[in-house]
């Protein structure tokens, strides 16, 4: 079957996912607005799936990571001191003729507004120069607008970690390294929200600051038996740039461990202007998209910058006191910050595929099917009676139905033929199929087949007969 071209594919990606509900665009009976999605039922559930594990990864299944849920709207000096009301815009020029406006750094891959067939840069229409744009949305506090009353719908969930970071060392009894993760709702004003729900206005981020001793305080700042620049052996001992190595690390596998192979990921290290002048390093975990390498997710080491400047602006101390040595100090920070739109994305446009398999004629037949991981599956199985007319078959099939939908995001479908159930499980990425037919009542035509149902996998269609008494641990271990 011939490949769709890296557009067609959006195309096709961007209409399943409004036909079966995973994703709309937001205020659609009126036209829509720009930058602005809304996940369906489907949607919902693959973006739950994504938060989950990342929770149970970074902290339900460690001891040194603790939680934070905080406000979206924060103190406007949390802004002052994290640099973002000076310095967080994109640089944005306007287009004299069409009035449009682009990033300036982006005119090679913007579309010219008359002729969207030419980029922006190929367009010899004059331009203004670059100016900076602040991505931040304003709003006022109380029924008075004016700029004693500003306040920011928050950019991103970190900020608000290091504003509490006092807090919540003090509650949760922890000593270095330790971290703090939060997934929330973050918002920029993109001069240009596109690619799909890649870039959008309003998104969702699950981030991590991790804090560990100074170099200068851990064995990292002594001289090295093993030699100047190797790895410290022991993490007791690990400087700033061994957790960074250990957080892309981890980071990768997790992302493996979703379902995006290796091939399709890359990391690509920051360097010169593009490294803010306060990071010691940073990298960036790039997915191939349809529309090219794009970042999913940026590990950056970021010293004691955002300490320092809180600590600064709100007058307050937030050194931590090493017990073992007797120091205070500001810890340093790496910080993990991933968004989980753009990683749905990610996983829809992996998952997507089309492929000739035979139908119960044998005859080859087209299907879409979303090759989802199981573990990201947004519905993970699909009970079925063969026979929507016999009342034994449908009353065993809501039976097993009932007992497994306690534990998984479970469909019951009676309708169509089973072929066309199949198919429609396809589209969805349901990985397991269980058909209940007339052996499984004891109808059929093999007594020891009663008690059994037919299971079959999404990716290779092959179907298996598996005991209704060890159904749940048979799925059980190819979900975990
Ligand atoms: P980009 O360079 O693509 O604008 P960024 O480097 O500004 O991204 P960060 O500030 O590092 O992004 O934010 C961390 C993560 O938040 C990004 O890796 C990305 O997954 C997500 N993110 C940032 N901006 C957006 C956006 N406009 N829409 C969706 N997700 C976003």
């Amino acid at each position: 079957m011939p490949e769709a071209t890296d557009s067609e594919l959006m195309g096709k990606l961007v209409s399943l996912c409004k036909r079966r509900g995973f994703i709309f665009q937001s205020s659609e009976i009126y036209g829509g607005i720009n930058g602005f999605w809304d996940y369906g039922p489907l949607g919902v559930e693959l973006k739950r799936n994504v938060k989950e594990y990342w929770w149970r990864c970074m902290t339900r299944e460690r001891e040194d990571v603790v939680e934070l849920d905080a406000s979206i709207i924060l103190h406007p000096q949390v802004w002052a001191a994290s640099g973002h009301t000076s310095t967080f815009s994109d640089p944005m020029v306007d287009c004299k003729k069409c009035q449009g406006r682009f990033r300036a750094d982006q005119l090679e891959e913007e579309a010219c507004l008359e002729k969207p067939s030419k980029s922006v840069a190929a367009c010899d229409a004059e331009k203004t120069e670059p100016r900076a744009f602040n991505l931040m949305f304003k709003t006022w506090l109380g029924p008075v607008e004016s700029e004693e009353n500003a306040a920011w719908l928050r950019p991103e969930t970190a900020q608000a970690i290091f504003a509490q970071f006092k807090n919540v060392l003090d509650v949760s009894r922890q000593k270095l390294p330790f971290g703090i993760c939060q997934i929330g709702k973050a918002f920029r004003n993109e001069i240009n929200p596109r690619n799909y729900t890649f870039r959008s206005r309003e998104f969702e981020q699950m981030e991590l600051e991790y804090f560990i001793k100074p170099d200068a305080v851990s064995a990292a700042g002594e001289p090295s038996s093993e030699g100047e620049g190797e790895a410290q052996s022991r993490p007791e001992d690990w400087g700033w740039k061994e957790w960074h190595r250990y957080w892309v690390d981890q980071r990768m596998a997790w992302y493996r461990n979703i379902g995006l192979p290796e091939q399709q990921l890359k990391l690509h290290w920051q360097t010169g202007d593009e490294l803010a002048h306060y990071a010691q390093a940073t990298v960036d975990i790039m997915y191939r998209f349809p529309f090219g390498w794009q970042e999913l997710e940026g590990i950056a080491a970021r010293g004691d910058f955002d300490l320092r400047q809180h600590q600064q602006h709100s007058g307050k101390s937030l050194e931590f006191f090493d017990a073992d040595t007797r120091q205070k100090y500001l810890p340093q920070v790496i910080e993990p910050s991933a968004g989980v739109d753009r990683l749905v994305l990610a996983l829809l446009c992996q998952a997507y595929g089309e492929e000739m398999i035979p139908n119960a004629q044998g005859k080859p037949e087209r299907r879409i099917v979303m090759k989802f991981h199981p573990r990201m599956a947004p519905c993970k199985v699909g009970v079925f009676p063969l026979n929507k007319n016999r009342p034994p078959l449908v009353a065993k099939a809501k039976a097993i139905h009932d007992r497994l939908k306690d534990r998984y995001l479970t469909a019951f479908d009676l309708t169509g033929s089973i072929g066309k159930r199949y198919a429609r499980h396809d589209e969805i990425g349901t990985p397991f199929g269980v058909t209940v037919d007339f052996d499984t009542v004891g109808d059929g035509e093999s007594d020891h087949l009663k008690d059994t149902v037919t299971v079959r996998d999404r990716d290779t269609t092959q179907q298996t007969r598996v005991p209704i008494a060890e159904l749940e641990s048979w799925l059980a271990e190819k979900l975990a």
